[in-house]
């Protein structure tokens, strides 16, 4: 469970300073599938960062779990994040030296797995997103497309209990991206909670609630006619 209270988060350069987020206040239920909807540059990928604990607010409240976190040391979020958040990031993060295999395996370092388990982990998701003839590539052998799936491999690899994911079908074509819908779906009604930005009205749909930020702020929240499960 995810409470946000009140939150600001506010990026200062040397010349200006931004208010990315303004007065954020937001609950997400276990098992809940959010989407997060607005113009570029209104705080989507900063609200999705503050949540998936890669950044902190400048100010306010965020109770994860019942745990107050929003001062948490950078160890402390790394250690909380491990294995139990998958982050989607909008622009890949993959690691060029690794091939796609070892890429989608970072997450399972944290669990106690053997290497055979490991690899079953990896090939199910390879198979399960189409790209297991591409194990063996480096992510720059890849299209984009190709980037965005292994993307979502790693970050569900774990089968975290909280999944972020920040447009996770904006580099793909609309069957594939209907396919990755349909995973994050799947996944969802399996338990995990997931929170995706978005600029699709087609994958928005496939959300119990739609929250749309305008310059920091939530200005709407729609709930779709989806049973929560
Ligand atoms: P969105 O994902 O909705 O396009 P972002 O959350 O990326 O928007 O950005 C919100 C605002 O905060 C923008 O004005 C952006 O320029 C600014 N911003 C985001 N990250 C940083 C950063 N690390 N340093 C300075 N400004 C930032
Ligand atoms: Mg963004």
């Amino acid at each position: 469970m995810i409470i946000l209270k009140q939150i600001n988060k506010f990026f200062e350069t040397e010349e200006v300073q931004t208010q990315a987020l303004k007065n954020i206040n937001l609950e997400v239920q276990e098992g809940e599938f959010i989407a997060i909807m607005g113009p570029s540059g209104c705080g989507k990928s900063t609200l999705l960062n503050v949540i998936g604990l890669l950044e902190s607010p400048s100010s306010g409240n965020y109770l994860l779990d019942g745990d107050e976190v929003a001062n948490f040391k950078e160890s402390q979020r790394t250690n909380l994040r491990k294995g139990n958040i998958g982050f989607v990031f909008q622009n890949f993060h993959l690691i060029n030296q690794l091939t796609v295999s070892e890429n989608i395996a970072l997450p399972l370092a944290y669990l106690d797995l053997n290497k055979s388990d490991r690899k079953k982990k990896v090939e199910e998701v390879l198979d399960r997103l189409k790209i297991s003839h591409r194990r063996d590539h480096y992510p720059q052998q890849l299209s984009g497309g190709q980037q965005q799936r292994v993307g979502i491999c790693r970050a569900v690899v774990s089968n975290p209990k909280l999944i972020l994911a920040d447009e996770p079908t904006g580099n793909l074509d609309s069957k594939n991206g209907k396919e990755v819908m349909e995973l994050l779906t799947e996944l969802n009604k399996q338990g995990a909670t997931i929170i995706m930005v978005t600029h699709s009205q087609r994958d928005a749909n496939y959300a119990h609630r739609v929250i749309s930020l305008l310059d920091g702020e939530i200005v709407t929240e729609v709930e779709n006619e989806i049973e929560l499960f």
